[in-house]
């Protein structure tokens, strides 16, 4: 049996006939950037996360790097962030020349946030919390010391559509939720697409101007935006998903039930929860100090897997200029070296799970550690 690590195709075939109903709408309608559904869309993702307000853009990344625009962060500034995460996380700070200041992540594969207040300086501005895999981190905390050193406190949900940390919904706990809905992602579009959420109406109300070339009237440039206005197709098709998100995160956390009482292999450590969060399981990440002959052996068996990533931003020849050498963040650089996801996605059926589940239940590595 041939399972991917991940397919797209059989959650557009879940509810195929509302989606092309949608996309002939939008077609039909002559209006295409920034109308009816761009609108619609930010109000009921609004309302699904429980913040007042939400901005639709063209990316994750978008929806990051102007966090930080809107903000007012800037060269010479700090921006405390998980060294475990992907890299727009990181490329959201440093495109508006401020400098990124890593943390070790715990067993959660979040921030460690006992490790936090000793890397606030005087140049810190914000804490960027990422929501790693699909789980909450530990937002009390983090809100905490945001308040005590007043910090700006923005998150990275580009995995965490509709996980909470004690009842409470990620993208709401600080000044910025910022979302990605790349095709992959648990709420994922057909095409690239994001969106902030807040709390604050100044905020929204500068995101609109930024993501418009800056101008809130036709012409009127107030500041150097960017283009990074969502489109109507985008916003009309995530409208249609945003029904299913619910059923959607549920399937994959009955799936991961599965994995995580049937997969039985001293070798592979998985995936824990933190008292108080929960996590809508965009990744399951085993972790194995065996991972090359692991993946190896998956590949033998034609499933497949992926790594989380394997080079960590402090390492990454775009960061060389940071000057952070390798052993700089030991946890960090051992979680790249051992972490792997295994398959998993919305449609995915029991013989295909069995058969991963056994496959990695007979697993034995034959080196020697
Ligand atoms: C996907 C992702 C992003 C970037 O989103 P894009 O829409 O691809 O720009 C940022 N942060 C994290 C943690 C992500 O997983």
């Amino acid at each position: 049996m041939k399972v991917p690590a991940n397919v797209l195709a059989p959650q557009f075939y879940m509810h195929q006939e509302e989606y092309e109903a949608k996309a002939m709408e939008v077609l039909r309608s002559g209006w295409y950037v920034l109308g009816k559904e761009v609108s619609s869309f930010e109000q009921e993702f609004a309302n699904y996360i429980g913040a007042k307000y939400s901005v639709g853009l063209a990316s994750g990344l978008d929806a990051l790097w102007l966090a930080f625009r809107v903000l007012g962060i800037k060269a010479g500034d700090e921006v405390i962030v998980q060294g475990n995460t992907y890299i727009a996380s990181v490329m959201g700070i440093t495109i508006n020349g401020a400098t990124p200041v890593f943390v070790e992540p715990n067993a959660y594969h979040n921030i460690d946030v006992n490790k936090i207040e000793e890397k606030i300086t005087e140049k810190t501005k914000a804490i960027l919390v990422v929501h790693l895999y699909g789980q909450a981190s530990k937002m009390d905390k983090i809100q905490t010391l945001c308040k005590k050193h007043d910090l700006y406190l923005v998150e990275d949900c580009a995995q965490s559509h509709g996980a909470a940390y004690q009842g409470q919904m990620t993208g709401t706990f600080g000044a910025i939720g910022c979302f990605s809905f790349y095709p992959s992602k648990n709420l994922g579009a057909f095409g690239d697409a994001g969106a902030i959420t807040t709390n604050r109406e100044d905020i929204a109300e500068a995101f609109k101007m930024y993501r418009n070339y800056g101008s809130e009237k036709r012409y009127y440039n107030k500041v150097v935006g960017a283009n990074s206005r969502l489109d109507e197709m985008q916003a009309g098709l995530l409208r249609v998903k945003l029904k299913y998100l619910n059923a959607l995160n549920d399937e994959r956390q009955e799936l991961c039930e599965r994995y995580l009482n049937k997969i039985k292999n001293p070798v592979i450590a998985l995936p824990k929860i933190q008292e108080g969060a929960t996590t809508v399981w965009h990744q399951f990440v085993i972790q194995t100090a065996y991972r090359d002959e692991f993946i190896e052996y998956l590949n033998k068996h034609e499933i497949g897997s992926i790594i989380h990533y394997p080079i960590p931003p402090h390492l990454s020849e775009a960061y060389q200029y940071l000057g952070l050498k390798e052993g700089s963040l030991p946890i960090t650089e051992k979680r790249a070296n051992e972490v792997l996801s295994i398959p998993l996605f919305n449609g995915m059926k029991k013989e295909e799970q069995d058969y991963v589940i056994d496959q990695i239940n007979q697993f034995k590595p034959e080196e020697k550690l």
